[in-house]
């Protein structure tokens, strides 16, 4: 082409056509399945479709079908994890975590639905449903603790959410209908995505900062933000990836790391949360590495807001309940 030379490799799906019954888009969307695993497995190959791949896809398309009536149906919930002071063992605030109490499946995780909602659309309105609910249980909770308390309700949003038109003022409208104060509100976003489109998501955060919000990177450390995004990107918070946290007391390079993103974030003016704690040992290293929280089980799994309230509130208790509001560590 051009005088150069150009080599193409091909990716192929196949499927047998063992049933004279099937229809031919069916064979089609099935060999579509395989040739995206031959893709998925290295390409210039082939694959078979088999089994495994009629069970994924099939899973998919229910899946998919059943988001379409979840929010009609009232079946997503919101669950709590407490972030914590490392120091104190106080809750400095919460992150809302939705799942789908799916009808015959149980509960289902937000790994498992939010990449398909994410690609079919559907995470605007689950979003604007957990915005919505989270803003009102953080307003709710925010009276019980009183006014100086620190408080803050994080709530995820993926990319798509990001580039929807119209987020600020949508935030913005959320948080005067339910009456949680925009400062009260962190909205966190993956590593991965502010990287994808950097000078975009730079103008929607300051949007959405202009509203008042905080805004924090989730799974720090996983998408390779070079610093000079860093110091570009207006956030307030950055959340230290679960991979990082799992193998720090184990003497490898994950301890040196945490510790680098701590320094970082406090020269950068910025909280740094550890996620993902599950052991004693890992949050005794936190401390030490001068962490100042975290957020995990060893803490607590996420909880239901009534379980939340049993937990941290003792009942009666309207303001000024700060000896409550703590985790016992
Ligand atoms: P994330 O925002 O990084 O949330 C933290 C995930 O780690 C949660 O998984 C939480 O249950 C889990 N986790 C917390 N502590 C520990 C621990 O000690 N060990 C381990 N192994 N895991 C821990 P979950 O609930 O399955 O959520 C997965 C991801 O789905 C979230 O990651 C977030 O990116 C996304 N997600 C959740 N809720 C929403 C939502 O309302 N909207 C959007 N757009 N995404 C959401
Ligand atoms: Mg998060
Ligand atoms: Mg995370």
């Amino acid at each position: 082409l051009d005088g150069r030379d150009v080599f193409v490799t091909a990716s192929v799906g196949i499927v047998l056509a063992t049933d004279s019954e099937q229809r031919p888009e069916d064979l089609l969307r099935d060999a579509d399945a395989a040739m995206y695993q031959a893709k998925e497995r290295g390409k210039a190959r082939y694959e078979l479709f088999d089994e495994v791949m009629r069970v994924r896809v099939a899973r998919r398309l229910e899946t998919e079908s059943g988001l379409h009536r979840a929010i009609e149906r009232g079946e997503f919930a919101l669950l709590y994890q407490p972030e914590i002071e490392l120091n104190t063992g106080r809750v400095i605030g919460v992150e809302a975590l939705v799942s789908w109490q799916h009808a015959s499946r149980g509960l289902v995780g937000p790994s498992e639905f939010i990449p398909i909602a994410e690609e079919t659309g559907l995470i605007v309105p689950i979003g604007s449903w957990v915005l919505e609910q989270a803003c009102r249980q953080g307003a709710a909770w925010r009276k019980r603790v009183g006014p100086t308390a620190p408080f803050m309700m994080s709530v995820n949003l993926s990319a798509r959410q990001l580039l929807q038109p119209g987020l600020a003022e949508f935030v913005h409208e959320t948080l005067e209908q339910t009456g949680l104060a925009p400062h009260d509100l962190v909205l966190e976003v993956t590593e991965s995505v502010l990287i994808e489109d950097a000078d975009h998501a730079t103008s929607v955060l300051e949007e959405l900062r202009a509203v008042g919000v905080q805004v924090s990177i989730d799974d720090f450390g996983t998408g390779y933000a070079s610093l000079t995004y860093l110091r570009r990107l207006p956030v307030d918070i950055l959340k230290v990836d679960q991979t990082f946290v799992r193998g720090i007391a184990d003497g490898g390079d994950d301890a040196g790391i945490v510790e680098t993103i701590v320094q970082l974030g406090e020269r950068l003016g910025l909280k740094v949360i550890a996620e993902g704690v599950e052991e004693e040992a890992q949050a005794s290293w936190l401390k030490r590495l001068g962490c100042r929280y975290a957020q995990g089980y060893y803490f607590s799994v996420p909880v239901t807001a009534d379980e939340l309230e049993r937990k941290l509130l003792a009942p009666g208790d309207v303001s000024g309940a700060q000896s409550q509001y703590r985790l016992d560590i």
